[in-house]
């Protein structure tokens, strides 16, 4: 008999490539023989034959407990799909059937040759599953009109559609809950039923009752004399900047956990933040590079520009804006999401704002896909100079160069994937199916991968020219590559480790870290203005103050 516990696959996998894809505002039309459909059916199907070896119990058994796994309402979802398309897929697999034709038959896969896992010796090849047609027919029909998994595509769609905190009564860009674009990914509003409090506030405007903490870094008060503290520690030469992020993925810090995905450690807390991650949009602003903010943990190191500002000057508390975005690219309407910027020239204080588009402008399906030169730095060029009407005067922009993805084949190709088999054939896999997240540089065409890189250079180089040509009235501006190759090289620990296992593209933790440290050093040395100055009064702030409201 089988022992599928692979319910939890289909389902967390659903929501992984869902994310991937569809909040990825990376549309993907291009998607062939079943897209991402096809590859969350064969990846499941393919944990679930490593399952069916660690489980031992009667199937009937097994399924009605897989969806306990999770919580409502993703339960409901996961029952609903069991319902409809258990009873032949469990059939299939006891025929030893593979994941590739299991998903063609029941036609979530429609190109037979977009193949993931090798074929096995043992099945039979005649065996023919068309008796099933009735049945699979009548299963996707009923999904159609159930739609068990509508509340999870509404999520995204606001998700994908506007990057805007979702919850915020009072429209000032800050909430108090931490998911849905909330204080994981900008500070958290101290009154969200009063737009002139927020972080990043001047301190002298706004709200003028001392004992009213108008800008969120938990400093509010007056001492004995009556002289607000505000001003006693965080005015003249101690006056806080924020800091905040414009860019993609690797900004955001997207990463799927790894024990969603490995069958030996599934257990009935593995899926417990799983609506969690998904109104994250799978990222982790909270540990990421430039607006991590929580703090490090024995197996989580986590450092961040924003947490080095901080300890300089801890006036700053709460001012960081993670705007990035996952699949962002430079195009024509906006290079980055500059529009959810929450920053008035006026009213709030100037901040350092990380610019960093590394890899979508390359990252297409076809070579002549990619942004030229000229365009990137035009598209550039326009954002600049909306951020130009928002920023504070004495703000700076920090541009991060392209990525150098190259590095990720030569690291990885060999290595196998948490679903089996080789990093080659999952990248060769996705792009078959058009749904890769880099078809230009993970691919084994060794040119193709080289005209990529040179690509990205240009597209690095522009920013030299803007920097020479363009000057704007608010912000001045600096430039530094992507610090990956030079923290491979410095790291004792084997290079895989610096890239996330699930999709085999992004920076892990462990970079994430490495590269706040590596970058904010640069910044040091190269763009000392770009960064606050130690603080004298912070002693006095943590004494008077603790843990300033915390996050
Ligand atoms: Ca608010
Ligand atoms: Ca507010």
């Amino acid at each position: 008999d089988m022992k599928p516990l692979f319910f939890p696959f289909l389902i967390c996998a659903t929501i992984i490539l869902l994310l991937l894809s569809v909040a990825s505002a990376k549309p993907l039309p291009e998607e062939t023989g079943g897209g991402t459909k096809c590859a969350i059916c064969t990846i499941a199907i393919g944990l679930i034959e490593q399952m069916s070896q660690i489980h031992n119990q009667t199937v009937d058994k097994e399924i009605e407990q897989l969806c306990e796994l999770f919580k409502p309402p993703i339960r409901q979802s996961c029952e609903a799909t069991v319902e409809a398309y258990g009873p032949i897929v469990i059939k299939m697999l006891e025929n030893k059937e593979n994941g590739d034709k299991i998903c063609n038959t029941i036609k979530f896969c429609t190109i037979p040759t977009c193949t993931l896992y090798p074929v096995k010796s043992k099945v039979s090849k005649h065996q023919k599953w068309t008796h099933y047609t009735p049945q699979i027919h009548a299963a996707n029909a009923k999904m159609d009109a159930i739609d068990p998994w509508g509340w999870l595509k509404h999520i995204i769609d606001v998700l994908a559609n506007k990057h805007e905190p979702v919850e915020d009564l009072d429209h000032d860009y800050y909430s108090r809950i931490p998911t849905l674009r909330g204080a994981d990914w900008r500070g958290k509003d101290c009154n969200d039923v009063d737009n002139d409090i927020y972080p990043g506030r001047k301190a002298s405007t706004g709200a003028s009752t001392p004992g009213i903490d108008n800008n969120c870094n938990g400093i509010f008060g007056t001492d004995a004399s009556g002289k607000s503290y505000e001003e006693l520690f965080c005015s003249g030469d101690n006056t806080p900047m924020g800091v905040g992020v414009l860019g993609d993925s690797v900004g955001a810090h997207f990463q799927i956990p790894p024990k969603y995905l490995t069958a030996k450690d599934i257990n009935k807390t593995t899926y417990d933040h799983l609506l969690y991650n998904v109104e994250d949009e799978f990222d982790v602003p909270y540990r990421s590079w430039v607006t991590g903010f929580r703090e490090s943990t024995a197996d989580i190191p986590s450092s961040s520009i924003y947490k080095k500002m901080l300890a300089r000057n801890l006036c700053m508390h709460r001012d960081y804006q993670n705007l990035a975005v996952n699949g962002m690219a430079s195009h024509a309407e906006s290079t980055v999401d500059v529009e959810s910027l929450a920053r008035n020239t006026k009213t709030d204080n100037p901040m350092l704002v990380v610019f960093e588009i590394v890899g979508n402008d390359v990252c297409k399906h076809r070579l002549h896909d990619m942004t030229t030169p000229q365009q990137f730095m035009d598209y550039n060029i326009a954002s600049l100079k909306y951020l130009d009407t928002k920023l504070p005067a004495g703000s700076h922009v920090l541009f991060i160069g392209l990525a150098q993805g190259e590095i990720l084949w030569d690291t990885l190709h060999n290595r196998t994937h948490p679903v089996g088999v080789p990093y080659a054939d999952v990248y060769h896999f996705l792009n078959c199916l058009s749904i890769s997240p880099c078809t230009t540089w993970l691919t084994k065409n060794a040119t193709e991968r080289h005209l990529t890189t040179k690509r990205a250079e240009e597209l690095t180089q522009t920013y030299q020219t803007i920097m020479d040509n363009q000057k704007f009235q608010n912000f001045d501006m600096g430039f530094l590559p992507f610090p990956i190759v030079e923290i491979m090289k410095a790291y004792k620990g084997p290079a895989w480790q610096l890239i996330e296992p699930v999709d085999g593209f992004h920076p892990s933790q462990i970079a994430n870290s490495l590269m706040a440290d590596l970058l904010f050093d640069q910044i040091d040395q190269k763009y000392p203005s770009f960064l606050p100055k130690v603080n004298p009064n912070n002693a006095q702030i943590i004494k008077i103050f603790g843990q300033q409201g915390g996050y």
